[in-house]
């Protein structure tokens, strides 16, 4: 049993998610900086909240579903924020399904677990808080079927399952606080390597005078193949429903990617990691975004490298 649940964010992901934990039957209350997003919610008779500690103050859960840290930080440590009502707190679950960097996640993470639960006649009990960002873009948040990599107390993670499982397909437990988001920025390095690599080669291949189609075939039953060879394959073509093959239109923004390469070398440079990698890149996908595509889905970055048409 959940009580009544507050979601704040209500972005391309968020709002999504929140619909869905509304048609699942839960109490759900809403809160964005941004009217128009919450007026969707409200004329369908979901509440909603002025500031995320209204949210804080009415709610039993709360998740939320930001851009970036610095919106993270503000939802949760501003003036309005989640935690600015004192030490003692009424949600005993907070969840954070934002990409954003392992330091922040652990710091608000640290921040709550020096809380007290409202109305709790055990003081040494604290909230609980969770780092769960998600893989699957906007069809998957939609479609209920997004996973969620979760970082936080396992039995945070064991309690909030049912919900997660509400707006997702699976939940992978990574770890302590910060280790879901840990997860994700590692996660998407490994894939901007990994179409970068692919695109690169596909784009060699048709400039010796094999077809992206046949290389890809080569690759799928070889040891180059990968997620984004077989499920995500960047040359218009040689997939059917893959943004690819629709302009590079609907998939995941090229900016987004850059976002999460960012994230992924601050937190290399904060511990002191190796990322030779992550720096060449994000200059990649950057150069793209600059020159007018940052839209557009990663995988475009096949074009950046390639120019003459197959074949
Ligand atoms: P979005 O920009 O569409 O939505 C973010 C929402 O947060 C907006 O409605 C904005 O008004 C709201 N917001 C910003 N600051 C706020 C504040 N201080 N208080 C209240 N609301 C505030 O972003 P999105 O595409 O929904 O992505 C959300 C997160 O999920 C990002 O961290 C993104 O990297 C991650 N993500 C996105 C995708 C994707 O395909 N879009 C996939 C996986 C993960």
């Amino acid at each position: 049993e959940f009580g009544s649940i507050g979601f704040i964010g209500l972005g391309n992901m968020g709002s999504r998610m929140a619909n869905n934990l509304v048609n699942a039957g839960y109490r759900v209350a809403v809160h964005d900086i941004n009217h128009d997003a919450m007026k969707i919610f409200a004329d369908k008779g979901v509440p909603t909240k002025d500031t995320p500690l209204d949210v804080a103050e009415a709610s039993d859960v709360v998740i939320s579903m930001l851009p970036s840290s610095s919106h993270v930080s503000e939802v949760y440590t501003g003036s309005k924020g989640v935690l600015h009502g004192g030490k003692s707190l009424r949600p005993w679950l907070l969840i954070d399904c934002s990409t954003i960097d392992p330091q922040t996640s652990r710091r608000v993470s640290a921040l709550v677990s020096n809380c007290t639960l409202k109305e709790n006649k055990d003081t040494t009990k604290a909230p609980m808080m969770l780092d769960a960002p998600v893989s699957g873009g906007v069809p998957a948040a939609e479609a209920g079927t997004l996973t969620f990599m979760v970082g936080g107390e396992e039995e945070a993670y064991l309690a909030a399952k049912p919900l997660l499982l509400s707006m997702g397909k699976s939940a992978v437990y990574c770890g302590s606080a910060g280790n879901g988001s840990a997860a994700k920025i590692c996660n998407n390095l490994a894939l901007a390597v990994s179409m970068l690599g692919v695109s690169e080669a596909l784009a060699l291949g048709q400039s010796l005078g094999i077809k992206a189609s046949v290389l890809t075939r080569i690759f799928n039953s070889s040891s180059a193949r990968c997620w984004s060879s077989d499920a995500y394959n960047p040359v218009p073509g040689v997939m059917d429903g893959v943004p690819s093959s629709r302009n590079y239109e609907g998939g995941f923004a090229s900016k987004l990617m850059v976002k999460d390469l960012g994230l992924a070398a601050a937190s290399a440079k904060e511990v002191g990691a190796r990322h030779p990698l992550a720096t060449q890149v994000t200059e990649m996908y950057s150069k793209i975004c600059e020159e007018g595509h940052e839209m557009k889905d990663f995988s475009c970055v096949f074009r950046y490298l390639y120019s003459g048409v197959d074949e």
